[in-house]
């Protein structure tokens, strides 16, 4: 099993004090910290290897594209995506869904239908309302229900022969609940629709097969799997990242340009225009190095310890009522106090150095479903334990008898 205590003197920012407290980090669902060995990869970088990469014949730019293409090279195996041509380097989850949804109208034409799910983060809704807009396609929801699962006889009702795209999360930032993709997948495949699974929630948290799931698209967020911000990826079958057209134009992403035509680059190249983010792809492959160390199925059998510890001492909280209880979630608690606003109790728990997120988690649709504000959110990491549990229960304690 895991030992917590190594682990924790890995990541510097946890031995800080927020308002004269030590520090209980729970927004771990916004973004993950990082280990010393992401932030010394960046200083390492900037420090030995910074060149521009894929461009010059100099020796610092052969090996800052070395360590690129080798940290791709990990991205790659660490979610069993079958070649490098298809894991591409994007500046974060909600680039690579605008990368897809910005092309996608070649495989979504006027009169055609992308469904979407009720539980959407903002970024997994706002470009495809965008796409229909443009193309003249209509906008379908897969319903939730009240335990925070998808309506999964609803799902394959709304299934027709219209379906040109349906996009869910993997995991539901605003509840944790796992959505069951497979499934999602396999129906839309029987109407030949493509799928794009927004895995920004899973990509740290749990081991990620995409050969397995199996869908056409399948995005990633850095910053969430203990890796820097500014850097994630995008998956897709060859297939599909062939049909679909270039994002951006630029340097990089062409075979030959003169003023007549321009032919693109290959995979992946074709949709990673200018010069990325070099420093950032090199420590995600550090992350995902670390993550290995530490071992996905460890660290999903851990984080689900908290969330089982967690769920019943937030429960014992006369008044808490949690959003999306079920078994099969990830360590995200999204819960409130009856008659209290979480923004109040969540002002409160940061004076005593507890960080948990309050408001609508970017899914306000998810927020109007239960007629609701916002919720307090919890969100776990393998580098967290149960006493910081127990003292956000307590300060939680302390809050409610100072409001009500
Ligand atoms: C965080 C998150 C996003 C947005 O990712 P960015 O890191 O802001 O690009 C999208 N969907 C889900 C489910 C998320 O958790």
């Amino acid at each position: 099993m895991l030992d917590i205590k190594k682990i924790r003197a890995d990541f510097p920012i946890l031995n800080r004090e927020v308002n004269g407290h030590p520090l209980v980090y729970f927004d771990n669902a916004a973004t993950s910290q990082k280990p010393s060995q992401v932030i010394d990869k960046i200083v390492e970088y900037y420090t030995m290897y910074n060149a521009n990469i894929h461009r010059g014949v100099h020796a610092l730019s052969q090996e800052a594209t070395d360590l690129f293409e080798a940290s791709r090279e990990k991205c790659r195996a660490f979610f069993n995506i079958p070649t490098a041509r298809q894991c591409i380097f994007t500046s974060g989850n909600t680039h690579s869904i605008n990368a897809v949804a910005s092309g996608a109208h070649v495989f979504v034409k006027k009169g055609d239908e992308v469904i979407v799910s009720a539980v959407e983060h903002h970024s997994n809704i706002v470009p495809w309302q965008m796409l229909c807009e443009r193309v003249g396609a209509h906008l379908r929801v897969i319903p939730v229900l009240d335990n925070g699962q998808l309506d999964m006889k609803a799902y394959h009702e709304l299934l027709n022969p219209k379906t040109a795209f349906v996009v869910v999360n993997h995991i539901s930032n605003a509840l944790g609940v796992t959505n069951p993709v497979k499934e999602i997948v396999a129906g839309a495949h029987k109407y030949q629709a493509k799928v794009l699974i927004d895995g920004a929630q899973s990509c740290g948290h749990m081991k990620v097969d995409v050969q397995d799931i199996n869908a056409d698209f399948y995005t990633m967020a850095g910053h969430k799997m203990c890796g820097p911000t500014g850097i994630g990826l995008l998956y897709g079958t060859e297939e599909a990242l062939n049909e679909l057209p270039p994002y951006q134009g630029g340097g990089e992403m062409i075979d030959q340009v003169t003023f007549e035509h321009t032919t693109y680059a290959g995979l992946p190249h074709k949709f990673e225009a200018g010069t990325p983010n070099i420093a950032g792809g090199i420590a995600l492959g550090a992350a995902v190095d670390y993550l290995n160390e530490v071992g996905m199925d460890n660290i999903a059998a851990y984080e689900n310890e908290l969330l089982v510890y967690g769920t019943e001492q937030i429960k014992s909280i006369p008044g808490a009522v949690i959003y999306g209880d079920v078994t099969d979630k990830a360590a995200v608690i999204s819960f409130n106090v009856e008659g209290l606003h979480p923004y109040d109790l969540g002002t409160i728990i940061d004076k005593l150095g507890i960080a948990v997120r309050t408001g609508h988690h970017c899914a306000q649709p998810v927020m109007d479903r239960y007629q609701i504000a916002g919720t307090i959110r919890a969100s776990f990491a393998f580098y967290n334990t149960k006493e910081e549990i127990d003292v956000m229960v307590q300060a939680l304690q302390r809050a409610v008898n100072m409001l009500s």
